[in-house]
């Protein structure tokens, strides 16, 4: 698929400008809406990393032995009677949204399993996650006694404006928590500030991002 490497390629010239380097930034593949064989194309020209954001959609269409190294992300809401099929089904849930959905994933797991804590940057209904930073790192603070559950760090979800200056705003608020977070839970080692989609990567990465998530770009327009 020609469309991962003209990604990379944007991805690079992103991180040049913003004097970053491009191994420092993941790349995952949206695979929402798409059938499972274009998630196997991808994964046959290297891609490795794939985000879903629905709990039953990913249990249609993924089969339990996935080729080696593949992983898969929850990036949507998780109701929690559907917690603990969640934690069967990915590898990693980057939408942990409260301390509540932390503590009922927490209560079904017996092995260290990685989320990230999402912020709410915009007021949109449609949108989930921590209200505002004292209540996510009061959830952090919580969370990191737990036995289980690891939090290597945060995402967000840019606001739906064209508006250049909004996004970065939205941005440079996650990443500014971002720091924060690693100053005071250091032996946490949080790594992970996603933040960018297809058409605000670019913004994203120049405010710090290290985890792009990109859908239609790579896939095409959804249906
Ligand atoms: C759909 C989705 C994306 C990808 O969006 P595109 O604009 O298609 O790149 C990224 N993150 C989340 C949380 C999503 O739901």
């Amino acid at each position: 698929m020609a469309a991962l490497s003209l990604i990379r390629r944007e991805l690079e010239e992103a991180a040049g400008r913003s004097g970053r380097l491009i191994d420092d930034i993941s790349l995952m593949a949206v695979s929402k809406t798409q059938p499972y064989e274009r998630l196997l194309d991808l994964y046959d020209e290297g891609q490795l990393l794939f985000g879903e954001n629905r709990v039953q959609e990913a249990a249609d269409k993924l089969p339990d032995d996935r080729p080696e190294g593949m992983k898969v992300h929850l990036i949507g809401h998780l109701q929690s009677n559907k917690a603990k099929r969640a934690l069967t089904l990915f590898d990693q849930i980057d939408s942990v949204d409260s301390l509540r959905l932390a503590q009922i994933l927490e209560k079904h797991l017996d092995r260290p399993y990685p989320i990230l804590l999402q912020l709410k940057t915009s007021d949109e209904a449609s949108k989930h996650g921590f209200a505002d930073e004292d209540e996510l790192l009061f959830a952090l603070e919580a969370i990191s006694s737990f036995r289980c559950l690891t939090v290597k760090g945060i995402m967000s979800i840019g606001p739906l404006t064209s508006e250049e200056f909004v996004t970065r705003k939205a941005f440079e608020q996650t990443r500014n928590l971002y720091h924060r977070a690693q100053e005071l839970f250091p032996e946490l080692n949080l790594d992970t500030l996603s933040m960018g989609m297809s058409g605000d990567f670019a913004l994203a990465i120049a405010e710090g991002s290290t985890m792009v998530r990109i859908g239609t770009r790579m896939f095409g327009a959804r249906t």
